[in-house]
């Protein structure tokens, strides 16, 4: 028998129904931000990711379902989201009509890594871009929508971890001296890292080798290497924070840096006691020079990606598994009965009603069990006595009462009872 390619999961029925209810949680908050949603293809040029995420990077190097296509040409199934984003916004000239935009997606990314827990190869993310602005009040949106996502979506304890990775220029001081630093300590590191000290030396500090991360750590703090105006920067999201709902959730964290070469300035991940520390839940921030790097015009960028799987794994400490529903069920006896049923089903469907019934002939005290395991608030029971007099026995799930109703009032009857639950 085939299976599924490794690190590439089912959603199954009933799983699938959380993973809706994330989404349309993450929908109604996103549209409460003012955010529009972007759709991009799955498969995009190569060398898009090479010069936006970094030709060094961990993403670049190693983790990419890289292949050529029939026409020889250079493609991959997409890393993330963001460079998909800024190719699609100058593609269709968005910098010379309306420069402003706010994005969102929910979309699946791909990743060739060692499959684990909260880390797959065709993993999910919701995310968020906001091109067209240097302010910082536009950072403090984005961390306040991505909190905000969480809270809907019943996710607790977590910690928003912030830090001014600092301008351009900023960064290559702070690589400078990283680099200097580190050199003694060369035998030390891991092979890659070895590596990244000559090319990146930053991305030793993200290493996912603890013993590379803490001799890195122990050395420089980004925050030492900010301009003026970087720093400015950083202080003015603190300020739009403060007295927010999300300001208890931000830490500071001078080591975060993030494992793509684009990130500039504000950076910051989501952890969770659900996940291990190398694992977030999100993380995001600004990519000053991405768009002018990518053949457009200087403008302010900053965004963040949640994955889908690692809010279920913090979900689920919080919130109980959802199981399927059937705002109404229909329990048939005997086959005569199934088919009048199964017409019945069919017309409460039609009218947008939640509707579900058993095909099997099985016993009324087992449809009556999937009824309640449904969540069903009304059943319908029809049997020979029922087909006889043209009628159904209506049945409330909370009372436990019963009435008759004729077949030509079904629908009224169910509408009328279905009003006195707050559904
Ligand atoms: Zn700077
Ligand atoms: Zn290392």
């Amino acid at each position: 028998m085939y299976k599924a390619l490794r690190g590439m999961n089912d959603i199954l029925p009933g799983v699938s129904r959380i993973w809706q209810d994330v989404e349309k949680n993450a929908i109604s908050v996103l549209r409460q931000f003012g955010y529009s949603e972007i759709r991009t293809p799955v498969m995009e040029e190569k060398g898009l990711f090479v010069k936006s995420v970094g030709g060094e990077t961990d993403i670049v190097t190693k983790e990419m379902f890289s292949f050529r296509d029939r026409g020889e040409r250079d493609v991959v199934l997409r890393p993330e989201g963001t460079a998909p984003i800024v190719r699609a916004y100058l593609e269709a000239n968005l910098h010379k009509t309306d420069p402003f935009q706010k994005f969102y997606y929910i979309e699946p990314m791909f990743r060739s890594e060692r499959p684990q827990a909260g880390r797959l190869r065709q993993f999910h993310q919701i995310g968020a871009e906001v091109i067209g602005s240097l302010n910082p009040v536009v950072d403090a949106e984005i961390i306040l929508l991505l909190a905000a996502i969480l809270d809907k979506n019943g996710i607790k304890d977590y910690t928003i971890r912030l830090n001014n990775l600092g301008c351009h220029d900023d960064k290559i001081r702070l690589s400078g001296a990283l680099k200097a630093q580190l050199s003694d300590k060369e035998v030390l590191l891991c092979d890659d890292c070895k590596k990244r000290l000559q090319k990146n030396p930053l991305r030793v500090l993200d290493c996912k080798k603890d013993s590379c991360r803490n001799i890195a750590r122990s050395a420089l703090k980004s925050i030492d290497f900010l301009c003026e105006n970087c720093k400015n920067h950083f202080a003015g999201v603190k300020e739009c924070l403060k007295g927010t709902s999300a300001e208890k959730k931000c830490v500071d964290d001078p080591y975060i840096v993030r494992g793509l070469d684009y990130y500039t300035s504000t950076v910051f991940e989501v952890s969770h006691p659900a996940l291990g520390a190398q694992d977030a839940i999100g993380a995001g921030g600004r990519y000053d020079n991405l768009v002018k790097d990518m053949g457009g015009p200087a403008l302010g960028a900053v965004g963040f990606a949640l994955g889908v799987e690692r809010m279920l794994m913090a979900r689920s400490k919080d919130t109980a598994v959802f199981k399927g529903s059937a705002t109404v069920y229909v329990a048939t006896i005997g086959e005569k009965a199934a088919k009048e049923g199964f017409k019945i089903t069919n017309e409460l469907r039609i009218a947008g009603i939640e509707c579900n019934m058993n095909y099997e002939g099985s016993s009324l005290k087992s449809q009556m069990r999937d009824a309640d395991k449904l969540g069903s608030v009304l059943t319908i029971i029809i049997g020979d006595d029922e087909l006889a007099k043209g009628e159904i026995v209506l049945r409330d799930m909370r009372t436990k009462e019963q009435i008759s109703a004729k077949f030509t009032d079904m629908l009224k009857t169910v509408n009328e009872k279905l009003k006195t639950y707050s559904l």
